[in-house]
Order: structure tokens, then C-alpha cells, then sequence
């Protein structure tokens, strides 16, 4: 499998201020053997199936390995509200603050579909995150 060239890598980690583009931890916070990824946020197999270039970063995020593991392939899961189908989170078309909102106890809350379903999808709100998420909130503003 090809791997996401250097440059294109840089930019969209610059792009995304070395933060998961999902969950939103800080790159420097994160401890774990496999280190942050480039994600597609369009499967790689549905680009190609359009002829579309694999490695623009407009199809590209920044994202921690716990996320991007989640996500997978999924482009949509089930909102937990009206229990219909609705698609994930985009951060190249939609805008964090608007799907999330973070609150005080570190959890995460999906202010609308996309919000909600992503949510759920990529287990955001796991006792560690939230921890960790209210850890950061009071020592250093440092999330979301
Ligand atoms: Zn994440």
C-alpha cells in the first residue's frame, strides 16, 4: 500500500495544528507505540473507484491511531438519536465546534447528527478520554 508522501504529511498535520482532527488530543500528549496518522477521511478504495487522487490533502486528516482504528473505512454509522443512517464527521467540510461540544467533565456531546453518530462511531467518550480530556481542561486549556 502506498504511504502518504512526506510533504503531503507535513501539511496536513501543520493543517490540523498537531491535534487529532477527531478527538482533538494534542500529538505531544499522546503515549503509544504507534504514533499519529494520516487518515482518509474518503476510503482509499472509494477515491480510486472515481479517479481521484489518493494522496490530496483535501481527502486527508490528522488523526491519532485510537480514532483512525475506529473510523476504518466507515463513512457512516447510525445516529443514537433517531437511529437512522448519517454520515460521520468530514473536518475538511464540516467544522468541529459546530458537530461537538466539549464540556467541563471532558466528555464529548454531539450537538447534531453528524456529531452524535460520529461520536458513537469513534467511542470519543471512553473513561480514559474523558479523564484525560478534564485533566487537560483544567491544567491547560490545551483541549478541545
Ligand atoms: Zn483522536
Amino acid at each position: 500500500m502506498p504511504t502518504v508522501p512526506k510533504a503531503t504529511r507535513d501539511l496536513v498535520k501543520s493543517r490540523a495544528k498537531h491535534r487529532c482532527e477527531y478527538c482533538r488530543i494534542p500529538e505531544a500528549e499522546f503515549v503509544a507505540a504507534v504514533g499519529f496518522q494520516v487518515e482518509h477521511v474518503t476510503p482509499r478504495k472509494i477515491l480510486r473507484a472515481r479517479g481521484l487522487q489518493l494522496f490530496d490533502p483535501k481527502y486527508l486528516a490528522f488523526s491519532c491511531p485510537r480514532c483512525n482504528s475506529f473510523k476504518g473505512t466507515q463513512t457512516h454509522g447510525t445516529d443514537p438519536q433517531s437511529r437512522l443512517q448519517c454520515p460521520l464527521y468530514d473536518p475538511r467540510s464540516q467544522r468541529w465546534h459546530h458537530e461537538f461540544l466539549p464540556m467541563p467533565s471532558g466528555h464529548i456531546l454531539g450537538k447534531t447528527p453528524v456529531g452524535r453518530t460520529t461520536k458513537d462511531a469513534l467511542k470519543l467518550n471512553t473513561l480514559a478520554d474523558v479523564l484525560l480530556n478534564r485533566a487537560r481542561l483544567h491544567a491547560c486549556q490545551k483541549w478541545p
